[in-house]
């Protein structure tokens, strides 16, 4: 057991985990000043002010961290991590004005990451991947979701996601890593159609992996020209009867009820958002499924963010998530994204914490942290700031240290 005290803040989250993570207002982070926090290896034990610290922890090796603040440990809920090649090229001709087609055209795009992927040694995408999330690490995010599904084969996805375990078998426990499986993100080269590909690749290998026990979640790019609603049921329908979770790509390109499949099958979330409808939010607002939204891929391809205000005001349990991937969104840091879409987004400072603390926690089905309460796992991050509103407000730099 140890104990860190003299914390210039503890943002513990309570009164925003008593009301679920909706409708918060900025109380709802229940800040405790000068505070003290005592665990051990498996749960906290005590919260409060150091001044109240209990007779019977006075013993317990004490870290002085004053100057410092605690919150729930930072998770990043969907990132495309795994993946070869490098497209800065891309980005700057689309800055100089090549249409995209044109750049697909000349085998740039998803295109160019599967290739890459596929020809790239699994040992050569664990080192990068490896690279990519002590990075991500070091800003203070300790829970990082990887999706796999740029190697879009039977073989190579099959690879990565056995690659994805042996991350997170590599980064426990200090980093808690969340495999989901993304087969269906593409409907590759080769195949007649959507339903062609899962009946070769995608629903085959989902029964191959499961009882390897090293999915947490499947996903799907749900969306015109890649997979349909009924593709979508048929993948849904068997990951639950293989009793794994479920998480969509939802409602980015077109409204097309991404959002409602994702009730309908209580997916832990619903992800992008951008074209929601109205009954749509209505319905997720009486579920449990998270919307996640993605706004560093939005500012990225230079769209329009999510009607983020509209969730939040109906009572939808909304997330942040950083979206990292070499093609839409090549940021990996989820704290900065979040702080640069506060104002955009409309979200109080509450909302903001618990979209990348709290919410997105229960988003990978962790309902066990996100807040810090006895009981709770210790999973925390530690900023060398004086107060929660500094972090925000100084967007783009790295407060994070590591926890002693
Ligand atoms: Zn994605």
């Amino acid at each position: 057991m140890k104990a860190y005290i003299h914390l210039s803040e503890i943002a513990t989250l309570e009164k925003a985990h008593l009301k679920d993570g909706r409708n918060l207002l900025p109380q709802d982070l229940s800040i405790q000043s000068d505070g003290a926090i005592v665990f051990d290896e498996d749960q906290i034990v005590w919260v409060g002010s150091t001044s109240d610290l209990p007779a019977k922890y006075q013993a317990v090796p004490k870290i002085s961290l004053p100057g410092h603040i605690l919150i729930p440990e930072i998770v990043d809920s969907h990132t495309h991590l795994v993946f070869g090649g490098d497209r800065s090229q891309e980005y700057a001709d689309r800055l100089n004005g090549t249409p995209y087609e044109e750049i697909a055209k000349r085998g740039g795009g998803i295109l160019f990451t599967m290739h890459k992927t596929q020809s790239a040694s699994a040992e050569l995408l664990f080192q990068s991947a490896c690279e990519r999330i002590t990075r991500i690490h070091s800003y203070g995010v300790g829970t990082i979701e990887i999706k796999s599904g740029y190697g879009l084969s039977f073989e190579k996805e099959y690879e990565i996601s056995l690659l994805i375990d042996r991350l997170k078998k590599h980064f426990s426990p200090q980093i808690q890593i969340f495999n989901t499986y993304l087969a269906a993100h593409d409907v590759p080269k080769g195949f007649s159609s959507s339903v062609d590909y899962l009946d070769q690749v995608v629903l085959p290998l989902l029964r191959k992996l499961a009882p390897l026990k090293v999915i947490d979640a499947v996903d799907v790019f749900h969306e015109k020209n890649y997979f349909s609603d009924d593709d979508v049921i048929r993948l849904f329908e068997l990951a639950i009867e293989l009793g794994i979770p479920v998480k969509i790509h939802a409602d980015e390109l077109n409204c097309n009820s991404g959002a409602e499949l994702a009730v309908q099958f209580q997916a832990l979330s619903a992800d992008h958002l951008l074209k929601i409808s109205d009954e749509e939010i209505h319905k997720l607002s009486h579920s449990s499924t998270i919307a996640t939204l993605l706004p560093g891929t939005a500012f990225f391809l230079g769209k329009s963010l999510a009607p983020a205000r509209r969730m939040l005001d109906s009572g939808v349990k909304v997330a942040i998530a950083s979206d990292y991937n070499p093609g839409s969104c090549h940021c990996d840091n989820v704290l900065l994204i979040a702080s640069i879409s506060a104002a955009q987004l409309k979200m109080n400072q509450a909302e903001i914490l618990c979209s990348i603390t709290l919410n997105a926690a229960h988003s990978l089905g962790m309902m066990n942290q996100g807040t810090l309460m006895p009981g709770f796992k210790p999973r925390f991050s530690l900023f060398k700031v004086e107060s929660l509103s500094q972090l925000t407000y100084s967007w783009g730099r790295n407060f994070a240290v590591n926890l002693p």
